[in-house]
């Protein structure tokens, strides 16, 4: 790991400040993938700032019926919340899905959305990646595709989101709230938080330099049949092939976003008008423009067959 110098930030809009007058700075919190990626030298930020003792770990009842939802609320915390068990299902469903108790104790809100994709070859400093190193060619491209993305991808990039949490946020129009380093605070739709790569893929959020995420706002509870379905290599412990987050309604009306196969939760609306007519007509929406490689042009059927899957969970 290389060297770096630390402070603990005294309020959101000084770790903001601080950030964006501090070349290479990153803000840190659970360090449940950024310490990894320090330990690797994918990151080598030259400054960390602390933002943990900045109390944004509430989870309060917002004046419209939904909640709002702390920066630094941890996932095990949010996905045991009385309100969210009650309320929001989808969004318990998916974050117990997600990696291991020990890290669900550690890692938080704000960090779940931001983390980095598991693409091995940005993990792998000895190959090209654009992510990791702008211009530099993308190594999986003609390399091992089985994990990375078919829809939203580009030729400069195929990486998936890993996050389960973001989908389930996605299928409930969650808002991201920030404060910049003037204490500007801005709230930003979730479905324009994360950036498809295009030609820039190493730029993956909305977030501009320094701008610290301060909560994350659900609408008030919708109802409905709430499932979240994650299909993987293996039990536990493992990033989703295809994951589906989705609401059903008594009168058959609903939601849907997808995990593991863009890089970022996808969701298309117009895929949801389509719930009459079963699971095959919504993913043919869904993954329309599809842009797959050989090895992993099994997800597209495997969206199909996981939303057919999950409609029958929700009539159950
Ligand atoms: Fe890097 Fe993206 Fe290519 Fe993976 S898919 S090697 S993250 S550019």
């Amino acid at each position: 790991m290389k060297p770096f110098t630390f402070e603990r930030a005294t309020s959101p809009a000084q770790a903001a400040a601080a950030a964006a007058h501090t070349p290479d700075s990153r803000f840190v919190a659970g360090g449940t993938n950024l310490l990894d990626l320090m330990k690797l030298q994918i990151e080598a930020p030259a400054h960390l700032i602390d933002v943990n003792g900045l109390g944004l770990d509430m989870i309060e009842a917002t004046g419209e019926g939904g909640l709002r939802i702390g920066a630094l609320v941890r996932n095990t915390a949010l996905a045991t919340d009385e309100r969210v068990r009650r309320d929001y299902g989808v969004l318990t469903r998916a974050i117990v899905a997600g990696a291991s108790g020990q890290i669900r104790n550690r890692a938080t809100t704000a960090g779940n959305l931001l983390q980095r994709t598991r693409c091995p070859y940005f993990y792998d400093t000895n190959m090209p990646c654009n992510k990791r190193n702008p211009s530099a060619g993308c190594a999986a491209l003609k390399g091992y595709t089985r994990q990375l993305g078919v829809v939203g991808v580009s030729d400069a990039c195929i990486a998936t989101h890993p996050s389960d949490m973001a989908v389930a946020m996605r299928v409930l129009d969650a808002t991201v709230e920030t404060v910049n380093a003037d204490g500007e605070e801005r709230s930003i739709p979730i479905a324009d938080f994360h950036q498809l790569p295009g030609d820039t893929p190493h730029i993956e959020t909305t977030l501009q330099p320094g701008e610290l995420i301060t909560a994350v706002t659900l609408p008030a509870p919708i109802g409905g049949s709430q499932v979240y379905r994650k299909v993987r290599d293996r039990a536990s412990y493992a990033f989703a092939l295809v994951s589906a987050a989705v609401i059903v309604q008594p009168d058959g009306t609903g939601r849907m976003a997808v995990g593991g196969v863009a890089p970022k939760p996808w969701r298309v609306e117009q895929a949801e008008a389509e719930l009459p007519n079963g699971s095959r007509a919504v993913a043919d929406r869904l993954m329309a423009n599809a842009m797959p490689q050989e090895e992993n042009r099994f997800k597209i059927p495997l969206v199909e067959r996981t939303l057919a899957a999950v409609l029958a969970d929700t009539r159950s």
